[in-house]
């Protein structure tokens, strides 16, 4: 018998303390009770997001707070660029289109960052530019860009900076307001420690400013009426009020650690898997890794389907498989949220296992020997 594992990148697992406020019976959110509640976890958002502006949450998973940036920031017919190096960076692509924007789509080829220089020429090229929309941690190819670098760039035009943090906030190093990005957009179930349910972001004020001035065709997704409201302490419509409640033992958890302790404990984790790839002669999928999550190459002659199906049916250990034109070549493991050092260990471990089920050649042990060298320090 072998317990589950959550190491997917997202959901990821839950720890017991924010559970047990999961099951707290419910309570009525139009109270003192409640707009206390928000006021503590709205601090706490600000600290994790690194800003000084006000963070809003939406009830819905990440891709809510992802259609909010579009819907009120570009209006039809404005022009926006989507850097696309993988499936959530087509997301922003799709997202412009589905508002009318005419999207300028930069392909940037999967598993590398894409180049701030680049952006910079594009919006040379295109000085309309409304908004540029980035992925900071790709997740489908586990793809890590320089988003410090590319806020700088973008923050000497016009144009508002959108970036996807669903798997960098709580994880990678973010700093909104020092780099400079002007909203950046994240979800509950993947470094946050939550279930999935709770979208955040925070706007900048030159993002707040284009905000106003665009017209917008959103009701739910309207970012003024969450701002308006939270002045008060209160959301627009029912908030997902458990998982907020949820939320604030969650960023209680991070804060008590601190962030920068997180990033290196992050970071450190993913050098493991990386090493231990390594010294079970695998590829890393990516030329620029992102810390939250590492894609790992199937080698030859394994079916690559059948790798993370193994992991989970016969050993509990629940990875990820690669999407779209990944699809069978890669396998994800998630280095986000409740896990140790000990999960990295399981991690690799498992691949070991079944990568030998599967009738790859594997020394037995040889990647965890690695893994837990960097880990020990030794
Ligand atoms: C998970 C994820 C999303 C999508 O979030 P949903 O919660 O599924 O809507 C978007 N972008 C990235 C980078 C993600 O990892």
């Amino acid at each position: 018998m072998y317990k589950k594992r959550l190491y997917a990148p997202g959901p990821t697992e839950v720890p017991p303390e924010v559970l047990l406020e999961l099951a707290r019976p419910v309570t009525h959110h139009r109270t003192a009770e409640f707009r206390s509640l928000l006021g503590e976890v709205t601090e706490l958002l600000k600290y994790v997001f690194q800003t000084s502006r006000d963070v809003y949450t939406i009830t819905g998973s990440g891709s809510a707070a992802m259609e909010a940036s579009v819907v009120n920031v570009v209006g039809a017919g404005e022009k926006m660029l989507a850097v696309v190096g993988g499936k959530f960076g087509e997301r922003w692509s799709e997202l412009g289109k589905a508002v009318g924007a005419e999207v300028i789509t930069m392909d940037v080829p999967w598993g590398t960052a894409a180049d701030p220089q680049q952006i910079a020429d594009a919006l040379k090229k295109h000085p309309d530019i409304v908004a540029v929309y980035v992925t900071h941690s790709e997740t489908s190819t586990a793809t890590a860009i320089d988003l410090k670098a590319i806020a700088g760039i973008v923050g000497k035009t016009p144009a508002v900076l959108v970036a996807d943090c669903i798997t960098s906030i709580g994880a990678l190093e973010m700093r909104m307001d020092d780099w400079g990005v002007d909203i950046p957009v994240t979800g509950s179930q993947k470094a946050l420690m939550l279930p999935p349910g709770l979208a955040m972001l925070a706007c900048s004020e030159k993002a707040a400013t284009k905000i106003a001035k665009t017209k917008n065709t959103s009701y739910y997704l309207k970012i003024p009426a969450y701002a308006k409201n939270l002045a008060k302490g209160d959301t627009p419509y029912t908030p997902a009020n458990t998982l907020i409640l949820a939320l604030k033992t969650a960023l209680g958890m991070i804060r008590a650690q601190g962030l920068e302790s997180i990033w290196a404990e992050t970071s450190l984790r993913a050098r493991a898997m990386r090493e231990a790839a390594q010294a079970l002669s695998l590829t890393v999928y990516s030329r620029n890794p992102s810390d939250s999550v590492t894609a790992i190459c199937v080698p030859d002659g394994v079916d690559g389907e059948a790798l993370p199906k193994k992991l989970a049916k016969d050993y509990g250990l629940r990875i990820a498989g690669g999407q779209s034109q990944l699809k069978g070549k890669i396998v994800r493991f998630s280095h986000m949220g409740y896990v140790d050092n000990f999960d990295t260990l399981a991690q690799v471990a498992g691949l070991e296992m079944a990568l030998r089920d599967l009738g790859a050649k594997v020394e037995i042990g040889r990647g965890v020997a690695a893994a837990q060298k960097v880990l020990a320090g030794a």
